[in-house]
């Protein structure tokens, strides 16, 4: 697959969106063009590949231009690696963050330390109009907080500490997380995996 110029960014989710259009432009690509409503997917997959497959090959085939697009969980070793790739809706369909917070939180009632270990997992996918995919991961470690800190970011941040970081993801700033982040980590080692298929593009 060449590098593309532009790429369409499938993603209707306008926290990630935010996030990703700013990571992007540092990775070579000129133009971004914004999802569309109606490119919606359901997320059907039992894995984020699946997912952020499914999501960049809709938005591929509905308009014929190279599309990418990011699926990621949160696994929690307490749980068994839950909730996972179910993280958006592990509150129960239509749930806010701040109930799926709710639920992680006492789900987690009485562990400590160790137990209370975390990964953000992110997997970019970009599909090519002439079949062609390349997927990559990202992740980022630390432990779920016993209460919520911070009011930056979206989703789980007030409650995911990163030891890299030393604060929270919804403590630090948007430039601070996308330096750390499993989303910038995956989009840099999918440009990565492109720039190595055309060294010279
Ligand atoms: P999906 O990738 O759209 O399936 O979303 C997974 C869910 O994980 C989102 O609804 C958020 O609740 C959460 N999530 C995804 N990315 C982040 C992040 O960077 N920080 C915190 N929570 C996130």
């Amino acid at each position: 697959m060449r590098t593309p110029r532009s790429v369409i960014l499938a993603s209707g989710n306008p926290d990630k969106l935010r996030e990703v259009r700013t990571i992007l432009p540092d990775l070579g690509f000129e133009s971004i063009l914004r999802w569309k409503p109606g490119w919606e997917t359901e997320e059907t997959g039992i894995t984020l590949r699946e997912n952020a497959l499914l999501k960049a090959g809709n938005a591929c085939l509905a308009t014929g231009l190279p599309a990418v697009a990011e699926d990621t969980g949160l696994f929690v070793w307490a749980l068994g690696g839950g909730p996972g790739v179910y993280s958006a809706r592990y509150a129960g369909p239509g749930c806010t963050y701040a109930d799926n917070v709710r639920k992680l939180l006492n789900a987690l009632l009485g562990e400590e330390g160790e137990a209370r270990r975390a990964e953000f997992r992110t997997v970019a996918a970009l599909v090519a109009p002439d079949g062609g995919e390349i997927v990559a991961e990202g992740r980022l470690e630390g432990f779920i907080t016993l209460e919520p800190e911070g009011v930056g970011g979206f989703g789980y941040d007030p409650v995911f500490f990163s030891p890299e970081l030393g604060k929270t993801l919804a403590s630090a700033s948007e430039a601070e997380k996308n330096g750390v982040s499993h989303r910038a980590r995956a989009f840099r080692a999918l440009e990565r995996s492109l720039r190595e298929l055309n060294p010279r593009d």
